[in-house]
């Protein structure tokens, strides 16, 4: 693993499945490489579905506080705005021109979102920026959900063809591998149904008010045979067993456990019990964010100085791209026409 780069969606409500699923792997990953770990807010993607342009940059803004809050320290990682760094739509461009539409048009999310919204070119093309996003660095590691590597397959072939067909004896682009944190926990959602999402409206939120936290786990359901308080139960069938294995330590985790199934804890009880567990993860995250929501500088700082080192790394990547395919350089427009 030398250079890490990752896009983070522009929204501020991340949950706790983003978090165990995602942003501690990344943190994990920042102690390892310092400033080769980038992390990039794809405001870019964010638009090609319908958005608000009142709130886009509220968004973006959010989405880095957020991160930051949960671990994210730019001090040691980079961390930037896609916007910011104008040589991703240019090597976006680039590959757009190598790409055939037929692999776009097989891509899963495509397919997936083009039922939920009108066709915009710019969905179509989505995997394109994605790859120049990760090329842009010469990235050689991406880490990634299972939903994500069709797209990460893509970038290599899209690496793998400009390689071939400009730069063959001298590769411009690494082949970056999709990494899948074994170790990342998968969180169930509230609801018990599948992945914690929110779509399905079934998270806890990173930043949510412990009341708030407290009124949709006070009501989440549970093992359905613990009908009555003395009824026993199986800790497996419920998800806020899950919750304790991922938050409560061990001698609660035992605690629960046995008092569930002998009907020695009632399900209140042990719900109140999370909730210890649960803040004691949050409350650090919480008190990050409210002291950078009181010092925004801070955050937009953070973004600017991302941008900076970015934009370094992008135009000489740039330069190469463009000697690569025979573009005229700006400075040597006077030579030829002379
Ligand atoms: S005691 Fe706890 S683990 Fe058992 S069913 Fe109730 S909430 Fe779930």
């Amino acid at each position: 693993m030398k250079r890490v780069f990752s896009g983070i969606q522009p929204t501020g409500d991340l949950h706790i499945g983003n978090y165990l699923g995602a942003i501690r792997n990344w943190v994990k990953i920042g102690e390892q490489i310092g400033k080769d770990a980038i992390f990039c807010i794809v405001d870019y993607h964010a638009i090609t579905i319908p958005h608000d342009r009142e709130l886009l940059g509220r968004l973006t803004f959010d989405a880095a506080l957020a991160n930051m809050a949960a671990g994210l320290d730019p001090n040691k990682i980079v961390l930037f705005a896609q916007s910011h760094v104008p040589e991703h739509l240019e090597l976006g461009w680039v590959f757009s021109t190598q790409t055939p539409l037929g692999e776009l048009e097989r891509m899963t999310q495509f397919k997936d979102k083009s039922e939920q919204h009108s066709v915009l070119a710019g969905l179509l093309m989505y995997p394109v920026l994605q790859a120049a996003d990760i090329l842009l660095y010469k990235a050689d590691t991406v880490p990634v959900g299972e939903d994500q590597i069709q797209h990460i397959e893509l970038t290599r072939e899209i690496a793998r063809r400009f390689n071939a067909k400009f730069s063959p004896e001298n590769p411009v682009f690494p082949e970056p591998k999709a990494s899948i944190d074994k170790s990342a926990a998968r969180v169930p959602g509230l609801d018990n149904s599948g992945k914690m999402s929110k779509s399905k409206n079934n998270t806890l939120e990173l930043l949510e008010p412990q009341a708030a936290l407290w009124d949709k786990i006070r009501v989440a359901p549970t093992d359905p045979a613990r009908v009555r308080r003395n009824d026993p139960g199986t800790p497996e069938k419920c998800v806020i067993f899950s919750y304790h294995k991922l938050f409560s330590n061990l001698d609660t985790i035992q605690e629960v456990d046995v008092g569930c199934r002998t009907a020695g804890i009632g399900c209140i009880d042990c719900k109140k019990l999370l909730m210890v567990g649960l803040m004691e993860t949050l409350e650090p995250i919480q008190a990050r964010a409210a002291h950078f929501q009181a010092h925004p500088h801070e955050v937009t700082d953070a973004l600017v100085a991302g941008a900076e080192h970015c934009q370094k790394i992008a135009r000489e990547t740039m330069l190469e791209v463009r000697d690569a395919i025979g573009l005229l350089r700006p400075n040597s427009i006077r030579p030829v026409i002379q």
